[in-house]
């Protein structure tokens, strides 16, 4: 899960780093406001949940609360790589002096945190890393001993930082590491960490992503999920419990087990169609649970047959076939459905369904033929 700007530096201030005074608007009007409040030069900022939006024309410069009206307006109309912004973030500007490129992330090979700096921070970081990768220091970090003093030196002396700005670098990088580590993040970047004309440091940009894996224990993070940005059928999904992905194709399936909905989807492509989601509906899913999926493949226009591919183990055909029946009660389809039901209480199953009009199938490869075929209007 990716946080916004505003709400990255929100948790960094938390954790002892600096960032400028500021705050979210949603309109031109309420960023005047915030630039009155702060006074003086403010700098607008697009919320989006994408890098590179200073080069998008997403963050400007405004000398006063007028401009800033103006500037505002012109952002909040902007739609960057995708996403329309919906807020700005009103900050005080900085006077920078020096950008520099300060991160952690997770670093799968080595499989421990990596902390990343540069004295080349700023907008063209990729650039750097891409043509002189020898600007960017990397210390590992051992996750049982946690970030250790000498290790926020080593890269404040790696980066050429004057000394003068070490010690207030070194509470920089615990607290980058704490909220990393507190927050179960996957990434927290700090592009740029500003020297400013005050020669203070100063975390002028913020980003964190969030381990999806771990948000059932990071209730408030989850809570800042913004909602904006998602496919609603995502949203509704989530709700259920469900792992749902939309697709592009027109075959909606529903299937018991990711690895399981992986080889459905190759196998319906194997056959020549297209998959409308990738949709893992667990194991032991309840009828209630079966139900919200269907109805949730069903609110896909381009959804021209379903399929299921259920496997019983802990899942019950019968408890399927039952979740299948109520949404079949709540939702009236012409949609095709072909159904692969074995295992347990698949009997009962198929039972329970022998008169929902549906097309049964022995196999995995003949559901698919079958599912291409009724798509395809065959
Ligand atoms: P990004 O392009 O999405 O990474 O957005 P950033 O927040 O990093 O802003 C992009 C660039 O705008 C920064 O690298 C700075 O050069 C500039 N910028 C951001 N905030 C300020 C500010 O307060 N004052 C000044 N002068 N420039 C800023
Ligand atoms: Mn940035």
């Amino acid at each position: 899960m990716k946080l916004h700007e505003y709400q990255s530096k929100t948790i960094f201030a938390k954790y002892g780093i600096p960032i400028p005074k500021g705050r979210v608007a949603a309109t031109a009007d309420e960023a005047k406001q915030v630039a009155e409040e702060l006074g003086g030069r403010v700098v607008i900022k697009s919320q989006v949940l994408v890098g590179g939006r200073g080069k998008a024309g997403g963050v400007k410069v405004a000398k006063d609360a007028d401009e800033a009206a103006e500037l505002a307006q012109q952002i909040l109309a902007l739609t960057i790589k995708g996403l329309p912004v919906r807020k700005v973030l009103v900050d005080e500007a900085a006077a920078i002096a020096t950008e520099i490129y300060f991160a952690i992330t997770n670093d799968r090979a080595a499989k421990k945190p990596v902390m990343i700096a540069s004295a080349a921070g700023g907008v063209d970081i990729e650039e750097v890393a891409a043509t002189t990768p020898e600007k960017i220091i990397k210390v590992h970090i051992d996750p049982l001993l946690g970030l250790r003093d000498y290790q926020g030196r080593d890269i404040a002396a790696g980066i050429d930082l004057p000394r003068e700005h070490w010690r207030a670098f070194g509470l920089i990088a615990s607290g980058l590491w704490q909220a990393y580590s507190d927050c179960d993040a996957t990434l927290a970047e700090v592009n740029p960490l500003v020297i400013t004309g005050e020669n203070k440091l100063l975390a002028v940009d913020g980003k964190m992503l969030i381990d999806d894996n771990a948000l059932y224990r990071q209730q408030a993070l989850s809570e800042m999920r913004d909602l904006d940005v998602e496919a609603p059928s995502e949203i509704e999904a989530r709700r259920y419990g469900l792992s749902f992905i939309k697709l592009d194709g027109n075959i909606g399936c529903m299937v018991n087990g990711a690895g399981l909905a992986m080889t459905t989807m190759d196998i319906i492509k194997l056959f020549g169609g297209s998959p409308a989601n990738f949709l893992d509906i667990g194991g032991g899913a309840s009828s209630e649970k079966v139900a919200a999926a269907l109805r949730i493949i069903l609110t896909d226009p381009n959804v021209k047959a379903v399929m299921y591919n259920i496997f019983g183990g802990i899942t019950r055909g019968d408890e399927v076939a039952r979740g299948i029946l109520a949404a079949l009660a709540e939702v009236k389809t012409e949609v095709p459905m072909v159904i692969r039901l074995v295992g347990t209480h698949a009997e009962e199953g198929r039972r329970l369904l022998a008169d929902a009009n549906m097309i049964t199938a022995e196999t995995l490869a003949d559901a698919a033929q079958k599912a291409v075929a009724v798509a395809t209007g065959g």
